[in-house]
């Protein structure tokens, strides 16, 4: 059984803290203690990359105390509105510079009574400066880390003073700047205050309320224990698939000839900042738990929807935006050969940017893959797991079964082919797809020609609705025409397993 985060088994969650979140850090962009305190000011009640998008042209404006402490309110308010409650903002900004002038010659104290006396500082703020600032040992307790600390059982106190000072008894001072900025990143990736991930979470097996051992302090219920070992499919969302062509067998490792680099807390050659330009695969390195490692996705990588927030956006999938995957500096992007052209491969290897190419046409593939990647990004076991699951289902000979079809988009009429990873998943299931190879268009006489049995309808990438099914319906009176979530079909790694439930359960009812 896994053990309690009791104080001493407190001391193994850093570790897990470190390798899940190496970039941790702080947030706010700022140059100099007076930049980081004007920061911290606005970031109340307020995310950080509002803040981060406000303060240049603030500070243009306002480079220092001295400039501030003789701004108008008005001027102040309209520079920093965006960010809410700016009324109450602009007087306690306006305050600081006056008080840094008055008190410290226009400096910021390091002295943490000091800091903490200036207008709209008070003790959270003053921490978050000493840490960041002068590299003074301080945990200031935010929302996030109120929440995580008592779901890990860290602290059962109700107020972020007291849980402050349970987290420093616990953790030894040098650690609390990094955990503090581990914990916060913690919270936002994956113990979301209404939708904890404890399924990827790396701390599962130390967390109480993950477990299901003591109700959740936050929300009042008891979480259901996750299962152990990968997470199954089954997340919905609205999205771009990634059916087009197929998974998994990434195929070509382009780009510089050197392994990519180490991230701070990777082994030699296990890459540590990745780009993903296929939306199930950023799904899947989050459900093996390598988010931290993300670097940059597309505009359709959009599961988990946190994702959103807290990892850039590189362009979409058949357009990246390649000048901003090189200032992302990764050394390892991730695509897919018919999700992206092989014009952004050619051009990431003109970057010297390692990248690989996944290719998957059945199911095996899929579990050969699923094993490949978790070699390359260091996750083997994640690999072997899930790969292991799959091949578990596709044991077994299949039947013949009804003659199905899948179109893909209407007007004109595309279907996917039995030579594609949706062919492959239609045969594993049960069905004989049909149909042209690949991904054909077809006019309407050749679609009539076809004679489905069962015709599938998924919900992406065309948005197929009721009324067409009802159409269909009419043009094919004997066949069993149904409409089907698009990503538990396409969305290839990700969602197999899932995507198998869905068809056989379909099966088993024709
Ligand atoms: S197991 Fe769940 S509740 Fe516990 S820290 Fe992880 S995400 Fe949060």
């Amino acid at each position: 059984m896994p053990r309690l985060p009791s104080v001493p088994a407190a001391t193994r969650l850093q570790p897990r803290l470190r390798a899940a979140y190496p970039d941790a850090a702080c947030a706010l962009d700022h140059a100099d203690p007076f930049q980081l305190v004007v920061a911290t000011i606005l970031s109340a009640q307020c995310t950080d990359a509002r803040v981060n998008l406000t303060t240049p042209a603030f500070f243009a404006r306002f480079p220092d105390a001295a400039s501030l402490a003789a701004a108008r309110q008005e001027e102040v308010e309209a520079l920093i509105r965006s960010t809410g409650f700016f009324h109450n903002k602009a007087k306690n900004l306006l305050g600081l510079g006056q008080a840094l002038m008055a008190r410290h010659g226009g400096a910021v104290p390091s002295d943490p009574a000091a800091l903490a006396a200036l207008p709209g500082v008070g003790q959270k703020t003053a921490n978050v400066v000493l840490a960041n600032a002068f590299g003074v040992p301080a945990l200031a307790v935010d929302t996030h880390i109120f929440r995580v600390a008592r779901r890990l059982g860290l602290s059962k106190a109700s107020t972020p003073e007291k849980v402050e000072a349970d987290l420093c008894r616990i953790f030894p001072r040098e650690d609390w700047i990094e955990l503090h900025h581990q914990l916060i990143f913690h919270g936002r990736r994956v113990c979301d205050a209404r939708r904890p991930d404890c399924a990827v979470c790396p701390l599962l097996d130390l967390c109480p309320t993950g477990l299901g051992k003591i109700v959740d302090p936050h929300s009042g219920v008891r979480l259901t224990p996750a299962p152990e070992g990968p997470r199954p499919s089954g997340v919905r969302g609205r999205g771009a698939p990634g059916w087009v062509a197929s998974p998994p067998s990434f195929v070509s490792l382009g780009g510089r000839e050197r392994p990519p680099s180490p991230g701070p807390s990777q082994a030699p050659g296990i890459p540590s900042r990745i780009v993903s330009l296929v939306p199930s695969v950023t799904e899947l390195l989050v459900q093996w738990g390598l988010a931290a490692r993300l670097v940059g996705r597309t505009r359709y990588c959009i599961e988990p929807k946190w994702i959103r927030n807290t990892v850039p956006m590189v362009g979409g999938t058949k357009d990246p935006d390649l000048g901003r995957i090189r200032d992302l500096a990764p050394d390892l992007v991730i695509l897919e050969k018919d999700e992206n052209p092989r014009s952004a491969a050619e051009a990431l290897t003109s970057l010297g940017i390692p990248w690989l190419a996944l290719e998957i046409r059945t199911l095996k593939e899929a579990a050969a893959e699923l094993r490949r990647l978790g070699d390359v990004l260091g996750v083997p076991a994640s690999g072997e797991a899930r790969a292991d699951s799959l091949e578990v289902r596709l044991k077994g000979r299949r039947r013949q079964g009804p003659r199905a079809l899948v179109l893909i988009w209407r007007d004109p009429w595309m279907s996917a082919g039995p030579d594609t990873y949706l062919g492959d998943l239609l045969r594993q299931s049960g069905f004989t797809p049909i149909g042209p190879e690949g991904y054909p268009t077809l006019d309407d006489a050749a679609l009539a020609g076809l004679a489905p049995q069962v015709l599938l309808l998924p919900t992406e990438p065309y948005r197929f609705n009721r009324r067409h099914a009802a159409d269909l319906q009419r043009r094919f009176p004997e066949a069993a025409v149904h409409l089907v979530d698009g990503q538990a079909l396409t969305w290839y790694l990700s969602r197999t397993e899932e995507g198998l439930d869905l068809l056989q359960g379909l099966r088993k009812s024709s």
